[in-house]
C-alpha cells in the first residue's frame, strides 16, 4: 500500500508537488500480498537497476548490466557493446570484433576520477554461474550445515555491525544536538550584535547543510539496525530461491537479479596486460559473499580433484596463456627498442628477405643449437657417465661381452657409412678444386703478359 505520492509543498502552497519515491510512506504487509515478498523484491530491484535495459539499436542489453560496480569508487560499471574495428599495423587490414567488456564509468573523466576496472562480459558471466551453481547446489544439498554457517557467519559479522552502527548512531544524535545549540547561541549573538547578519547567515547555513546531512545519516543507521533483525531467516530465504531455480545451466535476468545483490570488480593487477589476474566480489542475496570452501564441497560429493580438469581444454589453455605471455614480453622488448621490431630479420616478411639474410640467420640458429647441445652435454655428462657405471657394475661378464661386441659392430657400422656418406662429397669437391685450377690456369693464359704478372 502507498500513500503519499504527492505532497504539498507548504501550507502556503496549494500547488501538489510529485514526491521523490524514497519519501512515499509504503505500509508493508497491511494487505495480503498478491505476490510474496521477495518476488515482489526481485521484480522492484529489475525494475531499479534495469531502468534503461530495454533493446537497444545495439541489440539486447547484456544480462548482468546493472549488476557490476567499480570496487574502487563504487560507481556502476557501463557495459561496452557493439562492433569495434581493429586496424592491423603492418597490411592495414582492417577486422571488425564484438564487443564485451565492463569499465567503469567515472574512468572515462580521466585517471583522477577513476581507473578503468575492465573486465571481460563473457568472463563475469562464467564466474557468477559457476558461483550460483556451486553455492545453491551445496545449499539444497547440506541444508542443515549451509543454515548453520550462515547463521554463524551472520551473528558475528551482525554483532559486529550493530555495535558499530551503535556508536556511530550515539555520536551522529549528540553532534546534532550540539548543533542545535550552536545555531541557538548564534541567533543570541546576532540579536545582541556580538555578530554581524553576513557571518551569522553564512554560519547559520553551515550548521544547518550540517544537520540536515546528519538527520539524513541518522534515519538510514537506525533503518539498518531495525533491519538486522530479521536477517536471521537469510539462509531459509536463500534456500526457497534455490528451489526455484532447481537446475540451471543458463543465467536469465530475472533469475541474476533474484540470486545477485551486486558484483564487485577490482582493479586488474596489471591494468595494460592482456593476461592478469582480477578479483571480482560476488555478494549474493541474503547470503553475501558466503561460498562452501573445497573441503565442504568434496565433503557433500559435489566435488573431485579432478571434476575440473579437462586434459584437452587445460592444455589448448596453456598453449593459449603461454602464447600470450610470449606476445607480451615482446611487445615489452619492442617498446624498449624504440618501438622498432625484433627479431632475426627485423619485421621483414618472408618475401621481402634477401638470400644473404637468410644464410646469415640459419648460421646463427645452427651455431645457438650447437652451443645448446655442447652445454647440454657438459651439464649432463657427469650424470651420463654414471648411469652407464652403473649399469655396466650390473651386468655379468657374458652380458659385458655381448654389449661390447654390440658396440664394436655398431661403431664399424658407423665408419662404414660415413666413409660412404662422403665419399660423394668427398669426390665433388676435389672435382671442383680441379676445375677451378684449370679455369684460373686457362685465365692466366689467355691474359696479356702485363695482366699475367699482376694476376700471379
Ligand atoms: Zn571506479
Amino acid at each position: 500500500m502507498v500513500n503519499l505520492k504527492t505532497q504539498k509543498q507548504s501550507f502556503k502552497d496549494k500547488r501538489s508537488k510529485q514526491v521523490p519515491r524514497e519519501e512515499w510512506l509504503v505500509f508493508q504487509g497491511k494487505h495480503e500480498a498478491i505476490v510474496d515478498e521477495t518476488t515482489w523484491q526481485a521484480a522492484n530491484d529489475i525494475r531499479q537497476k534495469k531502468r534503461r535495459n530495454k533493446p537497444d539499436s545495439l541489440g539486447e542489453p547484456h544480462p548482468l548490466t546493472g549488476l557490476l560496480i567499480c570496487e574502487t569508487c563504487k560507481s556502476k560499471m557501463h557495459h561496452n557493446r557493439g562492433t569495434g574495428k581493429r586496424t592491423n599495423k603492418d597490411t592495414g587490414e582492417v577486422t571488425t570484433w564484438q564487443k564485451n567488456y565492463y569499465t567503469c564509468k567515472r574512468s572515462k573523466h580521466g585517471a583522477e576520477y577513476c581507473t578503468g576496472h575492465r573486465i571481460n562480459g563473457g568472463v563475469v558471466e562464467e564466474l557468477v554461474l559457476d558461483v550460483l551453481q556451486r553455492v545453491s547446489q551445496y545449499a539444497a544439498a547440506n541444508e542443515k550445515d549451509f543454515t548453520r554457517q550462515i547463521n554463524e557467519m551472520y551473528s558475528t559479522q551482525q554483532a559486529d555491525n550493530v555495535k558499530a552502527g551503535r556508536k556511530k548512531l550515539k555520536s551522529d544524535q549528540s553532534r546534532h544536538a550540539e548543533l542545535d545549540k550552536l545555531i541557538q547561541r548564534i541567533y543570541e549573538d546576532n540579536y545582541s550584535g556580538k555578530i554581524n547578519d553576513k557571518r551569522f547567515e553564512v554560519l547559520s547555513n553551515q550548521y544547518e547543510q550540517e544537520q540536515a546531512e546528519l538527520e539524513q545519516a541518522i534515519a538510514q543507521l537506525t533503518a539498518d539496525l531495525d533491519s538486522y533483525d530479521d536477517s536471521t531467516d537469510r539462509a531459509a530465504k536463500f534456500l526457497e530461491l534455490t528451489k526455484r531455480y532447481k537446475e540451471f545451466t543458463e543465467l536469465t535476468p530475472t533469475m541474476l537479479h533474484e540470486f545477485v545483490d551486486r558484483i564487485e570488480v577490482h582493479e586488474r593487477a596489471d591494468r595494460r596486460a592482456v593476461v592478469t589476474t582480477q578479483k571480482v566480489d560476488v555478494y549474493l542475496n541474503f547470503i553475501g559473499t558466503y561460498q562452501p570452501t573445497i573441503e565442504q564441497l568434496e565433503q557433500a560429493g559435489l566435488y573431485t580433484a579432478d571434476q575440473e580438469q579437462d586434459p584437452v581444454a587445460e592444455a589448448a589453455h596453456e598453449k593459449r596463456m603461454a602464447k600470450l605471455l610470449y606476445q607480451r614480453e615482446y611487445k615489452k622488448r619492442r617498446d624498449a627498442n624504440g618501438g622498432q621490431p625484433l627479431g632475426h630479420f627485423a619485421g621483414k616478411r618472408p618475401d621481402e628477405r634477401t638470400p644473404e639474410e637468410i644464410a646469415s640467420v640459419e648460421a646463427e640458429r645452427k651455431a645457438r643449437l650447437k652451443e645448446y647441445h655442447a652445454k647440454w652435454y657438459q651439464d649432463n655428462k657427469a650424470r651420463m657417465k654414471a648411469e652407464q657405471a652403473e649399469k655396466r657394475a650390473a651386468m655379468t661378464p657374458e652380458e659385458r661381452a655381448e654389449a661390447s661386441a654390440k658396440r664394436t659392430a655398431s661403431r664399424r657400422e658407423y665408419e662404414q657409412g660415413y666413409r660412404e656418406r662422403n665419399r660423394e662429397k668427398h669426390n665433388t669437391y676435389m672435382r671442383e678444386r680441379r676445375k677451378n685450377q684449370r679455369e684460373q690456369q686457362t685465365a692466366i693464359l689467355s691474359k696479356t703478359p702485363t695482366a699475367i704478372a699482376t694476376a700471379i
